[in-house]
């Protein structure tokens, strides 16, 4: 398949592997910021290939797992209201909230949607003025433009019975708190390409400064992460806190300017609760009060609903690369993927569902340095 079979030839895979295995002295500390990209080192093996070069530290990067758990208990109440249409994209359905989770809710009989963008949903709002349509507005800088052009194009075309549940966090900030804690062992980062197709790289070129480390903006098939990984090993080699683009054919150092534009005019940084992490400074997104008329917490009066997390999930530490999920009591025994305690082992791209669907139930091994 074209754009898909060059990225995955298995002679190209053993050549990065062994360019890399000749530039490593030691084994190093690497984290990959994005989910998908952890799916995908562990779905290849990439980490096994590379286990005297790599100690892959899975970042904080699934949007789904991040998703603080009072917002999906919000967006639980707004569902059960009535003349509600709720709608998501499909990931949400089954996260944990405190009680219940959208699935069960759909099955109990509120009007729960699964969607592909906000303009479906939006479309939903024209189709049924009598309904107030909301949307779950999740993810880091990739989705937000898409569902700031959604509230755009609803004020422009007064549409009043459409809002969102805003639930946007940042990367560079996750990454500043990761850096941050006297505890971090991370030595480099493997950056999230589809982040950096949006937003460009030059915030990462300010951490790698700030912080004396190198990054890398990589592409999450076997081969991108596996020359994302060469090229980072090079740098950490040779000392060098600089950024490097594996994944040039997507991302420019600028970004997509349309995109970075239509987000600023309609969101503004806030500061964001993290699901298992807490608060980080500055790291998630709200409407600007002219759009507030769009804010479904606002307009549901849900805002005040808070919640707390089960005892014997260590999504947390997991999230922020100081556990891997195996360590976790629950993993794999009361949390699965059929009846998951936290969100990683829900997502598509959560580390606890990437270690339970390709068996990483091994012991790791312990590190040489
Ligand atoms: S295995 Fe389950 S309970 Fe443990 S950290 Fe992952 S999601 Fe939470």
């Amino acid at each position: 398949m074209r754009f898909v079979d060059e990225y995955r030839d298995a002679e190209a895979a053993k050549r990065f592997a062994e360019q890399t295995r000749r530039m490593a002295t030691r084994r190093w500390r690497i984290m990959e910021v994005c989910g998908g990209q952890t799916h995908t080192l562990i779905r290849y093996g990439i980490d096994e290939m590379l286990r005297e070069c790599i100690d892959p530290i899975h970042g904080p990067g699934c949007p789904v797992c991040v998703t603080p758990l009072e917002k999906m208990d919000r967006a639980m109440a707004i569902a059960a209201k009535p003349g509600v249409l709720f709608t998501t994209f499909g990931d949400m359905m089954r996260v944990p909230g405190s009680e219940t989770d959208l699935l069960q809710l759909k099955a109990n009989g509120a009007d729960v949607r699964m969607v592909y963008s906000p303009t479906d949903a939006l479309k939903l709002a024209e189709k049924f003025p009598e309904r107030e349509v909301v949307f779950f507005a999740v993810g880091f800088e990739t989705t937000a433009p898409a569902n700031a052009m959604s509230v755009w194009l609803a004020q422009k075309k007064n549409i009043r019975n459409f809002s969102i549940l805003v639930s946007h966090v940042l990367v560079p900030p996750a990454i500043s708190a990761v850096l941050g804690d006297p505890d971090c062992q991370v030595q480099g980062f493997i950056a999230p390409g589809h982040v950096c197709t949006v937003m460009g790289y030059e915030e990462y070129e300010e951490l790698a400064d700030r912080y004396r480390v190198p990054f890398v903006v990589a592409g999450f098939e076997p081969l991108d992460l596996l020359e994302g990984i060469s090229m980072l090993v090079e740098l950490l080699e040779s000392g060098k806190a600089e950024v490097r683009n594996q994944y040039a054919r997507s991302v420019k150092r600028e970004g997509n300017l349309v995109a970075r534009q239509i987000l600023k005019d309609v969101f503004e940084v806030s500061d964001m609760n993290w699901r298992g992490i807490g608060c980080i400074p500055g790291s998630g997104l709200r409407l600007r009060p002219e759009y507030s008329a769009y804010d479904a917490e606002k307009k549901f009066h849900v805002e005040r609903i808070q919640a707390s997390e089960s005892e014997l999930c260590i999504a947390g530490p997991v999230l922020q690369g100081k556990k891997k999920p195996r360590e976790c009591p629950a993993f794999g025994t009361v949390c699965t993927p059929e009846h998951p305690l936290g969100a990683p082992m829900v997502s598509n791209e959560g580390a606890c569902a990437a270690y339970y669907s390709f068996r990483r139930f091994e012991e790791e091994v312990p590190h040489a340095s």
